[in-house]
């Protein structure tokens, strides 16, 4: 999930924002050996010491203890990720023990237009001359770092923990087409070229 230009100017953060996946070299290094948890530091720069489950049961690797309020939002947006995947007849995948959730330092908290917006910076990659390019990187609600486990990097929060529940959603949608519809999946996993979240309505 990007912050754009545009969000920044119009404030629609959410409605306007889409996902991104930076799948390309974290894909291809994770089939040469590299763990998820290699991928989300090496994502980030961070280092996850602490280790906790979700009340619902989701891995949780975080820079520091996450609040019980950013584990009950990731859990909703998990929650609201299997309904709609159910909705559209998918049924792999949807055990909250499937998903690993990396929560990074946030590289911003507030996007230009001074919202509070925790981003991480991630390398440009597919996204670079595009209008997310911030020169050489772009600023990114959530990405998708590993499959198998499923896991994906998402920014702490302090408040608005409604974004955390749909970043956990949104990015686990590309998971749930990964694991049920590869077709879909590949059709809607780079947002370089157009295409956002939802993708399951
Ligand atoms: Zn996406």
């Amino acid at each position: 999930m990007l912050s754009t230009k545009s969000q920044i100017t119009t404030g629609f953060l959410l409605s306007l924002s889409v996902a991104l996946m930076l799948f390309a070299a974290a894909i291809n290094a994770g089939a040469q050996g590299r763990s998820a948890m290699s991928e989300a530091e090496r994502v980030t720069g961070d280092t996850f010491t602490i280790s906790v489950r979700s009340p619902k049961g989701a891995n949780i690797y975080a820079v520091s203890r996450p609040s019980a309020t950013m584990m009950e939002a990731i859990d909703k947006g998990l929650t609201d990720l299997f309904a709609v995947a159910r909705k559209n007849g998918y049924r792999k995948h949807l055990n909250y023990s499937d998903y690993t959730v990396f929560i990074a330092k946030a590289d911003r908290t507030k996007n230009a237009a001074g919202e509070y917006s925790p981003d991480i910076a991630v390398g440009a990659a597919q996204y670079a001359g595009t209008q997310y390019d911030q020169g050489g990187y772009i600023y990114a609600a959530g990405m998708v770092v590993y499959f198998d486990p499923s896991a994906f990097v998402i920014a702490e929060h302090t408040k608005n923990f409604n974004r955390v529940s749909d970043v956990v959603r949104y990015e686990g949608e590309h998971l749930v087409l990964y694991f049920n519809d590869r077709r879909r999946y590949e059709a809607t996993k780079d947002h370089s070229k157009g295409g956002g979240h939802p993708i399951l309505q």
